[in-house]
Parts: C-alpha cells; sequence; structure tokens
C-alpha cells in the first residue's frame, strides 16, 4: 500500500437518518456487508446481520452495533435457500416487528476459464449473487406491502439496496458466472423498481469497484498487485467497505426519496475508461 491511500481517507461522522428503522443486511459478517451493517446502525437503524458461516464474527458485528446505540441480532441462513429465507424473515419480524431497508449483499466468486467451468461453480454463483437477491427481495416486498407506510419512519414503503458491481456493465474474462449474476441483478433491480414504485417502494444498486475486502484480496494483497490495481482505478486509492456503508445510509435515507431504479457506481472511476485517461 502507499501513503497516498491512508492520506486521502475520509473519516466523516455519520448523521443519524435512519431512526426508527428496521435494515436487514445480508452476508453482513465480512467486508462491505459489515461495513454497511455498522453504518445502518450507526446512522440509527436496528439490524439484522445475516451470515452463513462464522458465528463469532456476525456476533462481533452485532456487538460493535449495539455498543453505537442500536439494537442488532444476528441470523443465519443461506440466502439461496426459500426455507432459510422465509425462517430469517419471519425471525425478524417476530424480533423488530417489521422489515424497512434490505441490503442484499451476499455474494461469492467461483472463477474459472469458461471452457473448464463447472455446471456447479455456475450453480453455485448464479444461486447465491442472483437467485439469492431474488429470494430475500421477495419476502421484503411481501412485508412492505403488507404494511404500507408509517410516516413517522420514512415517506416510502420500504428500501431494497442491491449489491451489485462494476461487472453488471463491464465483463469479466474467467468470471463469466460472476459477471452473468451482476448483470442478472441489474435488470431484476429495475423491473421490481418499476413495479413496486407505485406502491412506494424504492430499489436502487450499489455497484462497487475495487473495495479492500476477502474476495478480492488477491488484487491487493501484494505490492505489484496493487500497483496494477491502481491503474484501472484513476481516484488512485483502493476502495474500503466504509465508502460503500456511506453511500448505503444515503440510499436508504429519505434524502434520496426521488431515487429508484438506479445503478450507483461507486468505483473511483473505474468504469471511466481509464485507458483513455491522457487522451487515447
Ligand atoms: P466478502 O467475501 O467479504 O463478503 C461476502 C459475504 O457474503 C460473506 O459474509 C459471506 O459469508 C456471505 N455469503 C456468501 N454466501 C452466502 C450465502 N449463501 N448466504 C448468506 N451469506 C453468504 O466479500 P465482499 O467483497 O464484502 O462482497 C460483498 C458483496 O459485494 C458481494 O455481493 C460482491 O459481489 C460485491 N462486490 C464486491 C466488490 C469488491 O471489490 N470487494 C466489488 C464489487 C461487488
Amino acid at each position: 500500500m502507499d501513503d497516498n491511500q491512508n492520506l486521502r481517507l475520509p473519516d466523516p461522522a455519520l448523521p443519524v437518518l435512519l431512526k426508527g428503522q428496521k435494515a436487514l443486511v445480508t452476508g453482513a459478517n465480512s467486508g462491505i456487508g459489515k461495513a454497511v451493517a455498522i453504518a445502518l446502525g450507526r446512522s440509527g437503524a436496528d439490524v439484522i446481520v445475516n451470515y452463513v458461516a462464522g458465528d463469532d464474527a456476525a456476533q462481533d458485528v452485532v456487538n460493535t452495533i449495539i455498543a453505537g446505540g442500536s439494537k442488532a441480532m444476528a441470523i443465519k441462513a443461506d440466502v439461496s435457500d426459500e426455507t432459510q429465507v422465509q425462517n430469517m424473515f419471519k425471525e425478524m419480524i417476530q424480533n423488530f416487528g417489521t422489515i424497512d431497508i434490505l441490503v442484499n449483499n451476499a455474494g461469492l466468486q467461483r472463477d474459472a476459464p469458461f471452457a473448464q467451468m463447472t455446471l456447479a461453480q455456475w450453480n453455485t454463483v448464479i444461486g447465491i449473487n442472483l437467485t439469492g437477491q431474488f429470494l430475500c427481495a421477495r419476502e421484503a416486498v411481501r412485508e412492505f406491502t403488507r404494511r404500507g407506510i408509517n410516516r413517522a419512519v420514512s415517506v416510502s414503503a420500504g428500501k431494497i439496496i442491491c449489491m451489485s458491481s462494476v461487472h453488471e456493465v463491464i465483463p469479466w474474462a474467467t468470471h463469466a458466472n460472476y459477471a452473468a449474476s451482476k448483470g442478472g441483478i441489474m435488470l431484476m433491480m429495475k423491473s421490481l423498481a418499476q413495479e413496486v414504485a407505485p406502491i412506494g417502494i424504492r430499489v436502487n444498486s450499489i455497484c462497487p469497484g475495487a473495495i479492500r475486502t476477502p474476495i478480492n484480496s488477491a488484487a491487493w494483497s501484494t505490492p505489484d498487485a496493487y500497483a496494477s490495481l491502481l491503474s484501472h482505478i484513476p481516484y488512485k486509492r483502493i476502495g474500503e467497505p466504509e465508502d460503500i456503508g456511506r453511500v448505503a445510509v444515503l440510499l436508504a435515507s429519505d434524502l434520496t426519496d426521488y431515487m429508484t431504479g438506479a445503478s450507483v457506481f461507486v468505483d473511483g472511476g473505474m468504469t471511466l475508461y481509464p485507458e483513455f485517461s491522457t487522451g487515447g
């Protein structure tokens, strides 16, 4: 890493924008999901920390949120399993009463050259990254629709934030399953946003690029890999999970009430065709 990274990291206090709201973040015991869960908690929301493995890591996130003054609870569930997802929502509603914010974050990679990619690698990535987002969003929409708008909490009936990727638009050789899952999220998100807008539900995506988390550690953990990664990032620093947490707070809040169906790129300019930065 270079000094530039630390020099340029922001550290703003998070405003309390989400008081009284109940949030569920999937895959919240690591990386981006963890930072989003903590940021929502700091901004006043009570948070369900979903995870599939790693009880201690999930409890650490819960403890951090509680220490900040919000309620939190961990629920173990595999987002690609319909019954487990439905049971997770039941448990959330029993404990928190309802849901106002869903952050569909859980995701993984199973990379392989196309000709060597197994059906299991394909199905695992599509099952968790895309079908998992469908299953969670469907349960959230059912509860938002049942409850409707509660103006004391928010002017919308509910918010869904899908964690997509710059790879919803950038093709990615040897990652066809992952890019297909993120491209699928883009049109699932926009179709859902169009369908539920009339009943006051907002649906948007965050498209991160190059955030320092375990999923992409190979790309930043050696000096050579880090230098090569920076060549794709015009802003010349790698993203931190907190960069995504702050955007999630904004998208979940009424400050962005007129936004729905948007893919919000948080990528230091990765999608700005950096190879043309000197005029091409
Ligand atoms: P991560 O590996 O740290 O976090 C992924 C989380 O999802 C983990 O907590 C993992 O346990 C969880 N998870 C995996 N399978 C699950 C399942 N079946 N049920 C429930 N949870 C499950 O990686 P991350 O970088 O924080 O990734 C989070 C999201 O951000 C993913 O959707 C990823 O595609 C997306 N993303 C990350 C980057 C990046 O640069 N790190 C860039 C673009 C998009």
